[in-house]
């Protein structure tokens, strides 16, 4: 999970400010967005810490859909976004690239 990207291109900031509930270190309110199959995952900007402080493991299906995703700085991985949600939601969060 180290190439966990960051910043992602399409990013959002709707989940609040982030605490770690360990530690309490904190960070933006900004949270990623990875396409999915017919879904988005949404991540805070916190998940590297997560990983690499307390050791937490994400789903596999979410590591897989983060070594499936195209460069985050590519149109395939704009388009990705935009197939994989709807097109309210796309409007949204692309609005605040
Ligand atoms: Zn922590």
């Amino acid at each position: 999970m180290q190439q966990l990207p960051r910043p992602a291109p399409v990013a959002i900031a709707f989940l609040g400010i982030d605490e770690c509930t360990l530690c309490q270190k904190t960070a933006n309110d900004t949270s990623f967005v990875i396409p999915g199959h017919g879904f988005l995952y949404v991540y805070p900007e916190l998940l590297l810490h997560y990983i690499n402080k307390h050791n937490y493991a994400p789903p596999q299906e979410f590591c897989d859909a983060v070594q499936n995703c195209p460069p985050l700085t590519s149109p395939e991985y704009v388009e990705a976004v935009k197939q994989n949600c709807s097109p309210g939601i796309f409007r949204s969060i692309h609005r605040n690239r």
